[in-house]
């Protein structure tokens, strides 16, 4: 299938990039390069560096490439900034999304793939957290990724937009090629690394007392190969609707950078601070409606791979990518 990727110099998408590729199919990226790295393409895709708001460009890229599929991944995507930056998500996330979502009805695309977030349930009534678990989001980037679901369910049902909407739990983890090289890096894992590498002195632990066993946040990490493979099942005729992706294991911030201690055998040390605004203190996935409509599982469920295999592409790494 010929798939449009948007953000596919991104971290996420330039992974999927690479496994849509490997898998057959043909892939066009379209990327404003504000996040993404113009070498995290792989080189088998064909480029366009454009801006989503850019309406008219889009839709020249879509009808170039002949699109039967958009995968939407660009987008900003860090809880703590959009609590003081909220324009910029429902800008980025939630207008440029439409824009795109017009331009992939007018020209006749099949199918929306669309990068959600756990973010949107906000602190959930129960773990593990199945789908139907009510959304109410703590911060506008979740705010903004839920809105657009919203407008997804109606584009399907009237402009007969088919969809799926993937809800990411933390992905983490590398291909050997890609990984993950934010400009301003503000997730744990590559913090924690980064203190292995020699980058930073200390990671900063973001409160010590949330109601969990060590008072710390608990999240389940998911392998970023793992989310490539759900959305290339995704795009297989009649799956549609919203998916939890994650391993359904919990760790918390200090159990993490023990895994890290563990898998670089660097002393890592991390200072306490206070919490961070934004964050849940517990998010863990059931991702069975994954398993049984999909077929998808998880071949990096163990956080020790996880942590490897980020662990070997940023040794490889050491400063990201050139550019
Ligand atoms: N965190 C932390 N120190 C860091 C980065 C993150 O303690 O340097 C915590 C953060 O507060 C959250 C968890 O680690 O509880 C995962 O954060 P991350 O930014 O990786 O992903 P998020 O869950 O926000 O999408």
């Amino acid at each position: 299938m010929n798939v449009f990727v948007t953000g596919g110099a991104g971290y996420i998408g330039s992974v999927c990039t690479e496994e849509l590729l490997n898998a057959g199919h043909q892939v066009t990226v379209f990327d404003n390069l504000t996040e993404g790295h113009r070498s995290a393409v792989d080189p088998r895709a064909k480029f366009v560096e454009g801006c989503l708001r850019d309406s008219a460009l889009v839709k020249q890229s879509l009808r170039d490439a002949r699109a039967g599929a958009v995968m939407h991944f660009a987008a900003s995507a860090l809880v703590g900034e959009s609590m003081t930056d909220p324009q910029k998500y429902f800008h980025n996330n939630l207008v440029n999304a439409l824009k795109l979502a017009d331009a992939a009805v007018e020209c006749g695309v099949k199918k929306f793939v669309f990068s959600s977030t756990c973010a949107t349930y906000g602190p959930p009534d129960r773990v593990p957290m199945t789908e139907d678990l009510p959304q109410h989001p703590i911060n506008p980037y979740g705010e903004a990724k839920l809105m657009f679901e919203k407008v997804l369910i109606w584009y399907r049902e009237i402009y007969k937009l088919d969809f799926i909407a993937f809800r990411y739990f933390n992905a983490a983890g590398a291909s050997e090629k890609f990984g993950e090289h934010h400009r301003i890096e503000t997730h744990l894992i590559p913090n924690v690394l980064f203190v292995a590498l020699g980058r930073k002195p200390h990671v900063e632990i973001y409160g010590t007392d949330y109601p969990t066993p060590d008072g710390t946040c608990i999240r389940d990490y998911i392998h970023v190969k793992d989310l490539a493979q759900a959305h290339i099942l995704g795009l297989q005729p009649g799956k549609s609707g919203f998916f939890n992706l994650g391993n359904g294991d919990g760790y918390s911030v200090r159990e993490v950078v023990s895994m890290c201690e563990k898998i670089t055998g660097k002393k890592i040390p991390a200072i306490e601070k206070p919490r961070r605004a934004g964050d849940p203190p517990k998010l863990v996935a059931a991702a069975n409606k994954a398993f049984t409509e999909l077929g998808w599982k998880p071949l990096y469920p163990k956080i020790e791979d996880i942590v490897a295999t980020a662990w070997a592409w940023h040794k490889q790494h050491p400063a990201g990518y050139p550019d």
